[in-house]
């Protein structure tokens, strides 16, 4: 193969690869691997030794371990059933035997001689006679030694052969270029980027990985934060979209209750920065039912009264739905025009809505993320708001900043986030905290129980519905293959058969699409669907201040911050609420987490607990953060790595404001922001 400059690798298709070609680039696109850059920075999940073997006496029961093992009967095969060949023989490591069975796997099966030596890497099963192992990687001794590199693969594509593109690559490039310079590198104790990605992919031994990860975690974190604080810079521009003037007392009377103190001053922020004659990038952090979305009205309220328009995008079609309800029926009367622009809306009236707003004809339009699309246009776009923040990306949020001239972002998030992380989270927005509930709020009761208590549960479900109220009942993920968790389909079936006999019940979970999804959920919101079974998809938004029971089966499950986002659907309305968590599992942490719920209803103190016991990842869930895909950095795990990079992204930006001594590492933050243009 040529060999590949470094400045290079990103515009090199994988598929002139040696091996690669056409087809088999196809399979490493749905990897996102398109480039060799993409290639070398597809880092290996994790890492198999298999120089540490043991032998067959050793090998504790079901952990992966290495066993060095020569092959002492032929293979045996037989056809089980139609498309099902199984193949059996057996090893030996000198002193005892393992069974080895393998299935449909004919291309290792017919490579496998008698009397070769092997490693079996793989789970071990042991009854009182015998040892065996099912479906083993088995590598020839001599290409098994050291560390191999384990990639994230797909059915078509094993790690293996990824890692062998990966190392044909890696070889075919004589030097990657750093993207910092020798200076910061020493300053952070850092090793060389070239060092680094061949290390995290064919690692000499443990220690050298450990070297590797902490320089691309650093530079990981860097990009971000560099991506981030040019983001703020980009954004702390002028606009010219001030507001004339602050319309928030006529706002209040429009409203049936008064403010809290969190919430005036939250809007007085907002007001100050709108006239401050730069653009507002404001998130507002309250917790569940603190009432983010007057605040955003009383924001849009102004900005109306100045002859601006606004645009209010929420992450579902049911949310949306329901604010532009709400706000219509509070705008009612003053003027204002509001529309509701979402993927069901019809061609013909979305046409027409596309053209009022054109025309300012619409004053405030509530969407869906519908509304970033390129083709919907603004006379006099002056404010954007994103409703529960923590769903969209930092992308998304620069989509909309390019939209019309600098528009002011408001975004709002329910996810209480410990300010540290917040700080990197939302590193390019000033932050304001509804840090109060409206009075008057009833505290939600919360209990912890075993599945011992379900029929009385059941009654009081019942007795709360014939009483003309609501229920919840969430329980683990649809299709989960764990064997010991009733799936939400199975559950909801039960209960209306057996249970809940002549009740209406809805059911909701992750696989429906969103339009069949937003049709259980509307008839939630009517009554017509008294009791919701649901996965977490009801985590977000919703207000049927008409429920006032939440039981969660399994709540030893899920994050605590995911149990609140759960309790808060309760408690909206003048009703007392429930909240019952059940839970058989009786270890210490479990049990000690579910008491942090019933002892406290303050997010805060939640997330923080969650944190400390659970780390960034479970915290926010898969990809909750709304932050680019983060490769390797853990973020709790590299907290110190993140505050050192924090104070390098500083230093570099007050060098040199542009980077302009750092090119590679400006393509890098285009790319971690999905090549938005700053
Ligand atoms: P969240 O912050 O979770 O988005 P919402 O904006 O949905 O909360 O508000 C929750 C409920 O509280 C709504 O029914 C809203 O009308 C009500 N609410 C908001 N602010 C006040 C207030 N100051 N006094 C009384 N009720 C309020
Ligand atoms: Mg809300």
């Amino acid at each position: 193969m040529v060999e590949l400059k470094s400045n290079e690798l990103s515009s090199y298709n994988i598929q002139y690869i040696k091996g690669v070609g056409e087809k088999r680039a196809q399979l490493f696109n749905k990897l996102g691997i398109y480039s060799v850059r993409d290639l070398i920075t597809f880092y290996p999940r994790k890492y198999q030794d298999w120089s540490k073997n043991v032998s067959v006496l050793d090998a504790p029961e079901g952990e992966v371990v290495a066993i060095k093992a020569t092959m002492v009967t032929p293979v045996k095969e037989s056809l089980i059933r139609k498309g099902m060949t199984l193949y059996k023989c057996n090893f030996s490591d000198g002193q005892n035997v393992i069974h080895v069975t393998l299935f449909n796997n004919k291309y290792l099966a017919k490579a496998l001689r008698t009397f070769d030596e092997y490693i079996l890497y793989g789970k071990v099963e042991k009854s009182f006679t015998s040892a065996s192992m099912t479906s083993p990687q088995i590598e020839k001794l001599e290409d098994a030694d050291g560390i191999h590199p384990i990639y994230s693969a797909t059915d078509k594509l094993n790690s293996r052969a990824i890692a062998k593109v990966v190392k044909t690559a890696l070889d075919a490039i004589p030097h990657i270029d750093d993207t910092l310079t020798e200076e910061i590198r020493q300053r952070y104790n850092l090793c060389s980027l070239d060092f680094a990605i061949r290390e995290i992919h064919f690692p000499t031994d443990s220690k050298n990985i450990e070297i590797a990860r902490h320089r691309l975690i650093f530079e990981e974190l860097l990009t971000l934060q560099l991506g981030l604080l040019k983001l703020k810079d980009k954004k702390e521009t002028q606009n010219d979209l001030q507001l004339k003037t602050d319309c928030t007392d006529e706002f209040c009377a429009l409203l049936p209750f008064e403010l809290t103190n969190a919430q005036k001053r939250t809007i007085a922020e907002c007001v100050a920065d709108m006239q401050s004659g730069n653009a507002m990038n404001r998130l507002i952090q309250g917790d569940v039912g603190s009432g983010k979305t007057a605040v955003a009205a009383a924001v849009m309220y102004s900005a109306v009264k100045s002859g601006y328009q606004c645009a209010m995008m929420a992450p579902t079609e049911i949310l949306a739905t329901q604010h532009f309800e709400s706000l219509s029926k509070l705008f009612d009367g003053t003027g204002l025009r509001v529309a509701l622009l979402t993927g069901s809306t019809k061609a013909k009236e979305k046409r027409e809505i596309k053209a009022a707003l054109m025309d300012g004809e619409i004053d405030i339009i509530i969407g869906t993320h519908a509304l970033i699309q390129n083709d919907v246009e603004f006379r006099e776009l002056a404010l954007v708001v994103t409703d529960e923040q923590h769903r969209f990306g930092v992308e998304q949020r620069a989509t909309l900043a390019m939209k019309g001239k600098n528009p002011h972002l408001m975004v709002m998030s329910a996810t209480p986030i410990p300010r540290t992380l917040g700080l990197i989270i939302y590193g390019d927005l000033d932050i304001s905290i509804l840090d109060e509930l409206p009075p008057g709020r009833q505290e939600i009761r919360t209990d912890v129980v075993t599945s011992a208590y379900h029929s009385r549960i059941y009654s009081f479900i019942k007795k709360a519905v014939d009483g003309g109220n609501q229920a919840y009942i969430v329980c683990s993920l649809v299709d989960d293959n764990e064997s010991d968790l009733v799936s939400a389909k199975e559950y909801a079936e039960e209960l209306q058969t057996k249970v809940f006999t002549g009740y209406n019940l809805g059911l909701l979970h992750g696989k429906m699409k969103a339009k069949e999804k937003d049709a259980v959920m509307s008839a939630f919101a009517r009554g017509d669907v008294q009791i919701l079974v649901s996965t977490t998809v009801v985590e977000v938004g919703v207000d049927v201040p008409n429920a006032t029971i939440m039981l969660i089966e399994n709540a030893d499950r899920f994050g605590l911050s995911a149990l609140h986002q759960l309790r808060g659907r309760v408690g909206r309305g003048s009703d007392k609420s429930y909240c019952i968590l059940v839970s058989d599992n009786n270890g210490d942490s479990a049990k000690e987490r579910l008491q942090v719920m019933k002892s406290t209803n303050n997010g805060f103190k939640i997330a923080d607990y969650d944190l400390k016991t659970r780390g960034p990842g479970d915290f926010f869930g898969k990809r909750q953060h709304g932050l680019p895909n983060l490769i390797i950095a853990d973020m709790l795990g590299d907290m110190d790595t993140l505050k050192e990079c924090q104070q390098c992204a500083g230093e570099m930006l007050e060098d040199d404001i542009r980077l302009d001594k750092y090119p590679a590492l400006c393509e890098n933050i285009n790319n971690m922001f999905r090549k938005t243009d700053y």
